[in-house]
């Protein structure tokens, strides 16, 4: 279950020059204006709209803010203007935007670590390989030509890429035992198309 809702804190407070409108006594109505913002399980996530109140500390009328009159609204704006809107109550966002960068850093790291593998192949290399949608084999380089790789196929295929990475840590009952052979410039280009999905490399 996700917890969720929305808080709010105070931002400024502001004593006003204004008969209060209940008990008509000068300067005691305060107004205060707040920043609301959203929370997950209680961290500040992102912020809402700003809001506002008043409260008499002589008779301890309260005004929301959609209960403000002219001149209230005035002095609510005046102020909720200037106040700035905490950063901490982007928390959860700032969060959320650092895992995306870091996820896609991770991933080209990785983009470019198959790559580099995949142009210079060696022997005992495990390729786990998409060769249409939703099926995937297995290739174990067994040696290498001059232009050629001479690799064994697994006898099993696989549905989706968890079971490819599985199948690419198993021994070598999973390999046929026949030797094919491609071009160096084949690997590349399967690379390249993105249907060398994985290399694993001991
Ligand atoms: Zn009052």
């Amino acid at each position: 279950m996700i917890i969720y809702g929305s808080k709010a804190t105070t931002l400024e407070t502001e004593n006003l020059t204004m008969k209060c409108s209940s008990c008509e006594q000068m300067h005691t109505t305060q107004l205060v204006v707040m920043q609301r913002y959203a929370h997950i399980f209680w961290i500040p996530f992102f912020p809402l709209g700003k809001t506002g109140a008043t409260q008499c500390s002589h008779c301890k009328l309260v005004l929301k803010k959609k209960e403000f009159n002219a001149s209230l609204k005035e002095n609510y704006e005046n102020v909720a203007s200037q106040a700035k809107t905490p950063i901490w109550t982007f928390s959860g966002l700032i969060v959320v935007a650092a895992l995306i960068g870091w996820g896609s850093i991770t991933s080209s790291q990785n983009k470019a670590k198959l790559k580099e593998m995949a142009t210079a192949p060696k022997s005992g290399d495990i390729y786990g390989v998409m060769i249409a949608n939703k099926q995937y084999t297995i290739y174990k380089v067994t040696h290498l030509g001059n232009d050629s790789i001479y690799y064994q196929e697994s006898i099993v295929e696989c549905t989706n890429i968890g079971d490819m990475k599985r199948m690419m840590h198993k021994g070598d009952e999973i390999y046929d035992g026949t030797e094919q052979a491609m071009h160096k410039d084949d690997l590349n280009e399967m690379f390249e198309q993105g249907d060398l999905v994985d290399i694993e490399r001991k």
